[in-house]
């Protein structure tokens, strides 16, 4: 049996633990605004504004510096390179923005999925070649974390052990990298929710795809204390018949983490996978009222969740930038609720947020 040999040293441990915990901390999520300029382009594209850098950053804007209940609910924002350098409306950049709200920084450093060869479109994620140098660039330029998103998919045949195994390791290896280099690695393995197939199902691909992430972790002496983890919620496929409750969807989820991640992870903060904003709220609520231990913060690392009725109160025009700004208070204030269990649904949810935002094969 190998030995480990020092990596991090007492104090870079100390800081990304703390970093980790700061993220997560009682009552916070994750804003995950790292759409790449393709994903941005779809979302722009349905309420009718053009994909220019000049419109990606006014939505940006719009987001980070919406009014103070914001930073009660979101301990960390996601942004994709271009927007960490660009600048908000009174001429600061981005980061400097987040920060002085009391938000940690965080970068996707990804660059995107390539297809498995002789598989059923299985794919592994890309980006490990010059990742350590870009990473100490971005620790520089004001980062504090990174995210990495892999991509499984369940059929009859998927995942193969290649895609569980190979995802598995790139991940591992992409968090090795981001510890050596002062930023926390979100390890996001996202099982798709295409397909047919029931809870029981996702439930079971789910344990199977975290204990080789784990296994793989371990393996690279990735230290867990300083990481946190994006999974998906396990729900049935968006094509099953059969509908399950959100204490259904919140015992099964609960259940396979319980089963796979360790305790010394600090932070669980679930993707919302095309889940329409009030559910992933409800599920959320019921996951964190689980009457089972849970041994890490559950909470939210939301895209398409976050910002979908946002974006349709914005419409592109600075006249509504107020109203939208508004719309996106309540949401995050909504999921910081949930994070503790504490959101109780009146009912009145507007049509907007229960709309489903579920694509097919979903791309970032
Ligand atoms: P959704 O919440 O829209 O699924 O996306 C979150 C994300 O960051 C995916 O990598």
């Amino acid at each position: 049996m190998a030995q480990q040999f020092p990596s991090l040293s007492p104090e870079q441990k100390k800081e990304l633990s703390e970093i980790a915990q700061r993220i997560v901390a009682p009552g916070k999520g994750i804003l995950a605004a790292d759409e790449s300029t393709g994903t941005m382009g779809k979302r722009l594209q349905k309420i009718n504004v053009e994909n220019n850098e000049e419109n990606r950053r006014c939505f940006r804007d719009l987001l980070f510096t919406s009014a103070d209940p914001v930073p009660n609910a979101i301990g960390g924002v996601i942004l994709f390179h271009e927007t960490l350098y660009q600048k908000s409306d009174n001429g600061k950049p981005f980061p400097q923005v987040i920060k002085e709200r009391g938000i940690v920084v965080g970068i996707k450093v990804d660059k995107g999925t390539a297809g498995l060869n002789g598989t059923d479109g299985e794919t592994t994620t890309q980006g490990l070649d010059g990742l350590s140098e870009r990473c100490a660039q971005y620790k520089k330029d004001g980062c504090d974390f990174a995210k990495w998103r892999c991509v499984l998919k369940i059929s009859d045949s998927c995942p193969t052990p290649l895609a569980i195994a190979e995802n598995a390791n790139v991940l591992a290896r992409y968090a090795s990298i981001c510890q050596q280099n002062g930023l926390v690695p979100i390890v996001e393995p996202e099982i798709l929710p295409d397909g047919t197939h029931d809870l029981q199902r996702c439930q079971y691909v789910t344990e199977k795809v975290l204990a080789a992430v784990y296994k793989a972790l371990s393996d690279h002496h990735v230290y867990l204390e300083g990481t946190l983890l994006k999974p998906n919620m396990v729900t049935a496929g968006h094509s099953c018949t059969k509908r399950f409750t959100p204490q259904e969807v919140a015992m099964a989820t609960v259940t396979a983490l319980r089963r796979t991640v360790p305790a010394a992870v600090p932070g669980i903060c679930f993707l919302s996978g095309g889940q329409s904003e009030e559910e992933a709220s409800l599920n959320l609520n019921a996951i964190n009222q689980v009457p089972l231990n849970r041994p890490w913060r559950l909470t939210f690392s939301y895209g398409r969740a976050l910002q979908a009725s946002t974006l349709a109160a914005w419409q592109g025009k600075a006249a509504n930038k107020a109203a939208a700004q508004e719309v996106f208070c309540k949401r995050a204030m909504i999921n910081g609720l949930a994070a503790k269990g504490e959101y109780k649904a009146t009912g009145s949810a507007d049509q907007a947020s229960m709309q489903s935002l579920y694509t097919t094969n979903y791309v970032y």
